[in-house]
């Protein structure tokens, strides 16, 4: 069973809309166990939408339109999925009586093109706009010898998703054969997307029941498992095994296989080990506090830091040495030390972190730090053990400024974690 789903609306062919109504869409009907096999976008254009439904019926069972059932010219949906079903339309006396007392009861007149949204294809059944005026339909029907499912969606997202809840998923649900769906992600940072493929492919192709599906972005690489199966502890089973296979592959690479973000494990790491952090933040001006402390709960196991933007914080607040700095630069990998084993000290926690490097968009500073690349960040990590216990990372980052910092406090998270892990 494969869905297609169009969206009507020249504003999405213009730099300043999205569709989004697609995205709640597919996710409403992965839920019922329907793959969306291909999503179009059509300008409002009568001809152009009418091929559109046509090729649409031609490859999907179930066809869902959002937009285009408003009362202005440009709202062509109605006559389209007519012309393409080879039905006809009937205005339907019932909604243009109710569209008629809407008007009344605020007493306003109704223009006459109004009515045009009374317009029913042949067979459908009419859906109710709970928020608007624009009815939606939905038809059950044979196109050559195949079953179709038609439905007619209004575009506001505020209209179309309580019309798809109230008339619409109830409906696919009744005719649908009943689909169980189960769901795991895997969370890995830093990694990169080519080698976690080449190493999980080999394992998720033996799963051709479940969709796979990579997301790369924001120094972390996700894999999304969806599978849908008779039975709820079937699709579960399936999903836990394929995830527990790839776990294996992976090992510690994972950092997180039911959802949880890199700061939450690290904070929750931290907790069953009973240890503390701090930081002391230079480039990242504070990236790292913002990230843990946005999770609840965290004042526990996160004490706190410092931004020391400024050479002279550096010193004041972490205790880095001047003669460090100035022989070094700021951004070095003996003074991102100094700053992790400085914030250690002052604050009394387990472990400090020091950051420190170029953010762009300009170069490093003259001094020691001419020359020095942007994107060129040292993460420090400091745990006061083994004679000193402190470990740096050098970084060439790449990208633009935010990307830089954003990077940056990834990497430190993550060498907390392996840190972390390393102590078992
Ligand atoms: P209306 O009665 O408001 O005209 P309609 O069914 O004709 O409803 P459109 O005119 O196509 O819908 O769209 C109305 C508004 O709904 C758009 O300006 C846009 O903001 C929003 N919208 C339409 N389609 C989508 C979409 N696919 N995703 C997100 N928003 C959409």
């Amino acid at each position: 069973m494969i869905a297609e789903i169009i969206a009507a609306g020249s504003e999405m062919l213009t730099p300043f809309r999205q569709d989004t109504n697609s995205l709640y869409l597919t996710a409403q009907l992965n839920e019922l166990g329907v793959s969306v096999a291909f999503k179009t976008i059509v300008g409002d254009n009568l001809e152009h939408l009418t091929g559109a439904a046509r090729v649409a019926l031609g490859r999907a069972d179930i066809v869902i339109f959002s937009g285009g059932l408003g009362p202005t010219e440009d709202d062509r949906t109605r006559e389209a999925v007519a012309a393409a079903l080879g039905a006809g339309l009937r205005r339907d006396a019932q909604i243009v009586t109710a569209m008629y007392k809407r008007f009344a009861a605020r007493r306003m007149a109704m223009p006459e093109n109004n009515a045009r949204q009374a317009d029913v294809i042949e067979g459908a059944e009419v859906l109710e706009n709970a928020v608007g005026s624009a009815p939606g339909q939905y038809i059950d029907t044979v196109v050559g010898r195949h079953r179709k499912i038609v439905v007619l969606l209004p575009g506001p997202p505020r209209e179309l998703q309580p019309m798809y809840e109230a008339g619409c998923r109830p409906r696919l649900a009744a005719t649908l054969p009943q689909r169980h769906i189960a769901k795991r992600m895997l969370r890995m940072a830093l990694a990169p997307e080519s080698q976690v493929d080449a190493r999980t492919a080999p394992i998720y192709k033996l799963y051709p029941d479940i969709e796979t599906t990579i997301l790369a972005g924001s120094a972390e690489i996700q894999l999304h498992f969806f599978c849908s199966k008779t039975t709820a502890e079937e699709a579960q089973a399936r999903v836990d095994e394929l995830v527990e296979r790839v776990e294996q592959e992976m090992g510690d690479a994972v950092f997180s296989s039911h959802g949880e973000s890199l700061e939450e494990v690290v904070l929750l790491m931290l907790g069953l080990r009973q240890m503390t952090l701090a930081a002391a933040e230079s480039c990242t001006g504070g990236l790292l506090a913002e990230r843990l402390t946005s999770v609840a709960g965290s004042s526990r196991y996160f004490v706190g830091g410092a931004v020391v933007y400024s050479d002279r914080l550096k010193t004041i607040f972490a205790d880095v040495p001047e003669e460090t700095v100035e022989r070094e630069g700021p951004v070095s990998e003996a003074v991102a030390r100094a700053l992790a084993e400085g914030i250690r000290r002052r604050t009394g926690a387990s472990i400090g972190v020091g950051i420190t490097g170029i953010a762009g968009p300009g170069p490093g500073a003259p001094g020691p730090d001419a020359g020095k690349p942007i994107g060129l960040v040292y993460v420090a990590l400091s745990t006061g053990e083994g004679g000193g216990g402190t470990t740096v990372a050098e970084l060439n980052l790449t990208g633009e400024r935010e990307r830089v910092r954003w990077w940056a406090s990834q990497h430190a998270l993550e060498l907390v974690r392996r840190s972390l892990l390393e102590r078992g």
